[in-house]
């Protein structure tokens, strides 16, 4: 299975904000989503960075209450690693465990057309887990 086939199932919809946002900002619009992180991007629509709960955290953390009112870019991660439609799922979640993140930006062309989280690749690896031992169980009653 693909990451475009989780995007057909779950939608393509991903939730934005600018670098500028503050974290208070980050924090009620992941809430108001209930999501772990969003995208920030340019004004170009490009990648900027990402931001999870985990940063708001460890912001929180080290500054208090005051961090709120700085800016997501001063605790995204700008490096952000990206997947493909193409991708399996397998590789995404390697991805994911060898990175220790739990969120992927899907890109095509440089643009920014889905997120998938490890929730998302989980999910469909359970049910392919499920599938096969039923295949299984079907052909060994069948034998
Ligand atoms: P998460 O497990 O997604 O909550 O993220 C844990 C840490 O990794 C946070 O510092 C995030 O900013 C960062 N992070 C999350 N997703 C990515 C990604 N795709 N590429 C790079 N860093 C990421």
């Amino acid at each position: 299975m693909t990451v475009a086939a989780i995007l057909a199932e779950k939608g393509r919809r991903v939730v934005t904000l600018t670098p500028k946002a503050t974290l208070g900002e980050v924090s009620r619009t992941l809430a108001a989503n209930r999501i772990g992180a969003l995208i920030l991007t340019r004004a170009d629509g490009g990648i900027a960075g990402i931001i999870s709960e985990r940063d708001v955290v460890r912001a929180l953390a080290a500054e208090g209450g005051e961090a709120l009112a700085e800016p997501a870019s001063a605790y995204m991660s700008a490096n952000v690693v990206t997947c493909h439609e193409e991708d399996t799922i397998d590789t995404v979640m390697e991805r994911m465990s060898a990175g220790r993140f739990r969120h992927m930006p899907v890109v095509k062309n440089d643009r920014l057309v889905g997120v998938v989280s490890i929730g998302d690749v989980v999910k469909r690896r359970i049910a392919r887990a499920e599938s096969e031992a039923a295949e299984i169980r079907a052909y060994i009653t069948s034998a």
